[in-house]
C-alpha cells in the first residue's frame, strides 16, 4: 500500500519548527511495511493545499495530512480536504460533547472551538484525548485521506491508538516488522557481516539504517496473516542477533540506547556517575532523557579544565602534566575519581579533542578516550571519530553509553559463568 504524507503549516515552510511529525510518520509507515513515495509540506493556503491533496490522491492509496485542524481561521485542512472530496461539513454531536468534556464542565468555551465539531459527511471521527481537534478519515474512489492534528502530543497517540489499527485493517496483506538496533559496529561492517542474509532477502526484506554511532536493521515480512508474517521474521532476527552478538542492544523499536543502559542499571541495582570533559554534559543530558533515571544516576561531573579535573575528580597533577588532559591515563583517573567521590558502582569518563582547534600531530581532532570504572577495575579505549565538533561529541556519547552497557553485560555474564 502506498502512502503519501502532507504536512500543513506556514511555520514549517518558514523553518520556524522542525517537521518531526513527518519523521515520526515516515518511520512508523516503514515499520508497517507501507511505502512512502512522496511527502510534501504546504502552507496555510487553501488553493495550494487542494492542489497537493489532488496530486497525492492521484498517485497513492492513503494520504496522511498533519496540522491545520485547529479552531482559528488559518486552520483550513479539514475544509479544504472536504471541498476536494465534494463533502459538506455537518456538526458531530459526539465530538461536540467530547470537546465540552475536554474543556471542563462549566467553563466558557470560545465560539471558534465549535468549528472543530464540524466534520465532513460520512467521515470516520478519531477521538483526541489530548486536545480538542478530532482526527478524521475520509474515502473517495478507493483513496483514503487521514487528517491528524499538528501538535505531536496529539498526533502521536492518535496515530498509535487509532490509525495503526485502521491501516492494518485496510492493508491487503499483513505486515510485521522488527527493528534490530545495534551499536559499536559501523554500517558497512554490519552490512558485510550480514551480506549473505541481506543477499538472500525476498520475504522478509532487510534494510539497514545508520545513525550516529548506531545501526538499525529493519526486518519486514508480508503474509496473509500477522501470525504468518511474524513466523517469517523471527528466524531472520535470530540469525542477525547471532551474527552481531552483543552489538545488538534491543529489538524493540521504541527503546533508545540510553533507555537500555538505564534498564540494565535498574535490573542489576547499580548506580552510575558520569565524568565528562569534551562532551560537556551531553552524556548526562541523554541519560536524564529517560524517565525514572534518578534511581540509578547519581551525579554528572563536567570537568572541562585541568583544574576542575583535579579538584572534583582528583586527577593527579603529574598525570595531567606528563600525559595531558586527552590521554588514557587522565580518562582512567577521571573514572576512578567519579566513583570515589560519589560511592557509585560505575563511572564512565570521556576526555577528547572535539576540535576544530587544539590538534597536534600526536593528538588529532576526533581523538577521544572513554574509560569505565567498575568493580575496582578500570578499562579505557581510544577512539578516532570523524566529523565536526558536534559529530565527534555525539559519537563519544554513544560510545560511552555503549561502554557502560557492555561493562554491565560482561560483569553479569562472568558471574553467570562462574
Ligand atoms: P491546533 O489545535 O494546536 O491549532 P493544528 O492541528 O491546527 O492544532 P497546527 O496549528 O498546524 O496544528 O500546529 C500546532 C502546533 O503543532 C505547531 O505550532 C507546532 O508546535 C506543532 N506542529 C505542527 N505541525 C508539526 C510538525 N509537522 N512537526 C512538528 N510539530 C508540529
Amino acid at each position: 500500500m502506498v502512502v503519501e504524507l502532507i504536512s500543513v503549516g506556514t511555520e514549517l515552510l518558514l523553518g520556524n519548527i522542525v517537521n518531526t511529525n513527518a519523521q515520526y510518520l515516515s518511520q512508523k509507515c516503514a515499520g508497517l511495511g507501507l511505502s512512502v513515495y512522496y511527502q510534501s509540506c504546504v502552507g496555510d493556503n487553501a488553493g495550494r493545499l487542494a492542489e497537493a491533496i489532488r496530486l497525492a490522491m492521484s498517485r497513492c492509496d492513503v494520504v496522511i495530512l498533519g496540522g491545520g485542524l485547529g479552531p482559528t481561521e488559518d486552520d483550513i485542512t479539514k475544509e479544504t480536504a472536504a471541498s476536494v472530496l465534494g463533502l459538506e461539513l455537518v456538526e458531530d454531536a459526539h465530538t461536540k460533547e467530547r470537546i465540552k468534556a475536554y474543556m471542563g464542565k462549566g467553563k466558557e468555551i470560545p465560539e471558534n472551538n465549535w468549528k472543530q465539531a464540524m466534520v465532513p459527511v460520512g467521515a470516520k471521527v478519531l477521538d483526541n484525548d489530548n486536545g480538542t481537534a478530532p482526527g478524521l478519515i475520509m474515502e473517495k474512489d478507493g483513496t483514503r485521506l487521514i487528517l491528524l492534528p499538528g501538535p505531536p502530543n496529539e498526533l502521536i497517540p492518535m496515530f498509535q491508538e487509532s490509525v495503526i489499527p485502521y491501516l492494518k485493517e485496510i492493508a491487503s496483506s499483513a505486515i510485521f516488522s522488527v527493528m534490530v538496533k545495534s551499536c559499536g559496529i559501523g554500517e558497512s561492517k554490519v552490512a558485510s557481516m550480514l551480506e549473505d542474509i541481506i543477499g538472500a532477502q525476498t520475504n522478509p526484506t532487510i534494510a539497514t539504517y545508520a545513525k550516529t554511532g548506531e545501526v538499525d536493521i529493519r526486518v519486514t515480512a508480508s503474509a496473509s496473516t500477522e501470525k504468518e508474517a511474524k513466523k517469517l521474521v523471527k528466524p531472520v532476527v535470530e540469525k542477525i542477533k547471532e551474527r552481531l552478538k552483543e552489538a545488538v542492544f534491543t529489538t524493540d523499536e521504541d527503546v533508545t540506547l540510553e533507555e537500555e543502559v538505564v534498564r540494565l542499571l535498574d535490573k542489576y541495582e547499580l548506580t552510575l556517575v558520569t565524568a565528562e570533559s569534551c562532551t560537556g554534559g551531553l552524556l548526562g543530558g541523554r541519560l536524564v532523557n529517560v524517565p525514572g533515571v534518578s534511581d540509578v544516576y547519581k551525579a554528572g561531573f563536567i570537568t572541562y579544565s585541568n583544574k576542575a579535573k583535579r579538584k572534583y575528580l582528583d586527577v593527579s597533577k603529574n598525570t595531567l602534566k606528563k600525559y595531558g588532559a586527552v590521554s588514557k591515563e587522565t580518562a582512567k583517573e577521571m573514572a576512578k575519581g567519579g566513583v570515589f567521590q560519589t560511592d557509585a558502582d560505575i563511572c564512565v569518563a570521556i576526555t577528547g579533542l572535539a576540535g576544530p582547534q587544539g590538534a597536534t600531530d600526536e593528538k588529532p581532532v576526533g581523538l577521544v578516550y572513554i574509560a569505565c570504572y567498575i568493580d575496582d577495575k578500570v578499562q579505557v579505549k581510544e577512539y578516532h571519530f570523524k566529523g565536526n565538533r558536534n559529530k565527534v561529541r555525539e559519537q563519544a556519547v554513544v560510545r560511552a553509553l555503549d561502554t557502560v552497557r557492555r561493562c554491565i553485560l560482561d560483569k553479569y555474564q562472568e558471574t553467570a559463568r562462574k
